[in-house]
């Protein structure tokens, strides 16, 4: 039954960067359990064929019933495909390698941008998932139609970005593709913030890296730097976000921090609104 108010749609964030490995995944399982952690409900949509957000958060492929390719597909709702995780106030929507051919399944779709949008407005009327705040979408290192997806679907990008050399080189391409995105599929669009990942400062190229990004950035990037830190890489292969395996590691502090700017930054966006 549909309450007499509508329930509001929760906040959604897109983590996407065409690039692999500068820490999406890794993000969204802890600043999504930081964020369960204080209080807030919240949802890990996992678009990346290779699962790795479903499998660090210990949701093994067996028991990946429906996933998001059955989403994307239209074959179920993304509140059937939601599984809980050991994190209290966070679930998941699991990947499957399924999602490999999704693209070419819907290609030929009229909705073909708008299938994980329609997924996320419907949640609103789903008795399971009506007090959910935030959903974070773990994208492939792609901009694909999935990241199309994505961001067709979020309120927000969240763009974690590595410490390293050529980390501005294709955040033009992102940046134009979020440009793109705004023009046609969806002018609500806005680029939430940019994360340093993996800052070592032993390392004075990642100081360098993080100059350069202020300056080209400007107040996009958090004040939260997420610094390289063994526990977090380790976390995963126990099924765990990194907070529920040492709460006390820099990055799990870390992580904490940014769900606190990014609840900020959420709380300023609805005041200007
Ligand atoms: P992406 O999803 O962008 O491909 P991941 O989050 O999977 O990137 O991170 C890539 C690799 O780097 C993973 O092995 C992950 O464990 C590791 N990693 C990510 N962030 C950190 C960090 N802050 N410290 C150490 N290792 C990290
Ligand atoms: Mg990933």
């Amino acid at each position: 039954v549909r309450s007499v108010s509508t329930p509001r749609r929760p906040r959604v964030i897109a983590l996407a960067n065409q690039k692999g490995g500068v820490g999406k995944t890794t993000t969204a399982i802890n600043l999504g359990t930081a964020l369960a952690a204080i209080g807030e409900k919240v949802l890990i949509v996992d678009l990346d064929p290779q699962g790795n957000a479903s499998t660090g958060l210990g949701v093994d492929r067996r028991s990946r019933k429906s996933s998001t390719y059955d989403v994307l597909c239209g074959d179920v709702g993304l509140g059937q495909a939601l599984q809980p995780t050991a994190v209290p106030g966070l679930s998941l929507a699991p990947s499957t390698l399924d999602l490999l051919g999704v693209e070419l399944e819907i290609a030929s779709a009229k909705d073909r941008a708008h299938r994980l949008k329609n997924a996320i407005d419907e949640l609103v009327y789903d008795q399971r998932c009506q007090d959910l705040t935030y959903v974070l979408i773990d994208c492939p290192p792609s901009l694909s139609l999935i990241t199309i997806n994505a961001m067709t679907a979020a309120d927000a990008v969240l763009v974690p970005l590595q410490c390293e050399f050529f980390a501005l080189e294709g955040l033009s391409q992102l940046l134009k593709t979020v440009e793109q995105v705004r023009a046609g599929l969806n002018p609500r669009l806005i680029i939430q913030g940019v994360v340093l990942t993996m800052f070592d400062p032993r390392n004075n190229l990642s100081g360098q890296v993080m100059a350069d990004v202020k300056s080209f950035l400007g107040d996009k990037v958090y004040e939260t730097v997420i610094p390289r830190n063994v526990r977090i890489s380790e976390a995963p292969s126990y099924g765990k976000p990194a907070l529920l395996y040492d709460l006390r590691c820099s990055g799990s502090q870390a992580y904490l921090r940014l769900a606190s700017e990014v609840i900020k930054r959420e709380r300023a966006l609805r005041a200007a609104a």
